[in-house]
């Protein structure tokens, strides 16, 4: 059986509270043969359906063990993790993958593209991995394609594209699971300035467009201008939330 193409209504995936995200008081301690780091330090944090979150902080501030904990990549070593509405925290290793994978899109700063596949390919192992049909995973990889601007680029292995072209396959790689999350982790960092500005328009026309929430970890300033909220991360915790400003 192949998961339909069409996600779900929204409504599905939210917990009572609508909340797509929601972490309870999350640390995570890194253990190394001589000290421990705690990497987080109690971080609480709620994200709704559809919010553009830009999370910036210094290099070890904690950014991507943050992602790591939201995208079911890694386990908190105490508090709680909630996705989908679901209570991910104990969840075993066969149902965290499948929460992924059905779920969850992914952007890293090196592309992470297999590079003896073409473009296309790359965009198809989602769907692959969710059992979709040959003939709806070429459509939706040519859909993906022309979205992020590369249709011409279809048969193109990783080496034969720029940086940018490289990140864009890998953009589209990330939507094709129609994702409710997607999680970015510094996605310009290898990108010269003016590449990076252009994924980052992407980016953001995506979150838009798709209907999806979208964290990420970035200093660039289009997005942190146009980002519906703002997270400041300071050796572990969220030091500034510009999404908290009415509450107190
Ligand atoms: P950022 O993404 O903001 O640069 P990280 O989340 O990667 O920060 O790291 C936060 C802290 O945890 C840093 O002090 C880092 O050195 C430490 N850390 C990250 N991963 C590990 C690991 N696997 N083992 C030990 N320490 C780690
Ligand atoms: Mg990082």
């Amino acid at each position: 059986m192949s998961k339909p193409l069409s996600r779900q209504p929204a409504t599905t995936l939210r917990d009572a509270s609508g909340h797509i995200v929601m972490l309870d008081t999350v640390t995570r301690d890194y253990s190394t043969p001589t000290h421990t780091v705690r990497a987080l330090r109690g971080v609480s944090l709620e994200i709704d359906h559809g919010q553009l979150v830009a999370l910036r902080g210094r290099s070890g501030s904690g950014k991507t063990t943050l992602l790591n904990m939201i995208g079911g990549l890694d386990r908190p070593t105490s508090g709680r993790v909630h996705v989908t509405g679901v209570d991910i925290t104990d969840l075993g290793d066969a149902d965290l993958v499948r929460m992924r994978r059905d779920n969850i899109g992914y952007i890293f700063q090196t592309f992470g593209l297999i590079p003896i596949l073409s473009a296309a390919e790359n965009v198809e192992i989602p769907l692959r991995l969710l059992g979709v049909s040959r003939e709806e995973r070429s459509e939706r990889s040519r859909v993906l394609l022309e979205l992020v601007g590369l249709s011409d680029r279809a048969k193109h292995r990783p080496h034969e594209l720029s940086g940018g072209e490289q990140q864009r396959v890998a953009i589209a790689r990330s939507l094709a699971n129609r994702p409710s999350i997607l999680i970015a982790d510094e996605p310009t960092g290898q990108l010269d300035s003016h590449t990076g500005r252009s994924i980052m328009n992407l980016i953001l026309a995506l979150a838009r467009s798709e209907d999806v929430a979208v964290v990420v970890a970035t200093h660039d300033t289009t997005l942190i201008d146009l980002a519906d909220r703002v997270l400041d991360l300071l050796d572990g915790e969220i030091v500034t939330d510009s999404g908290q400003r009415a509450r107190n």
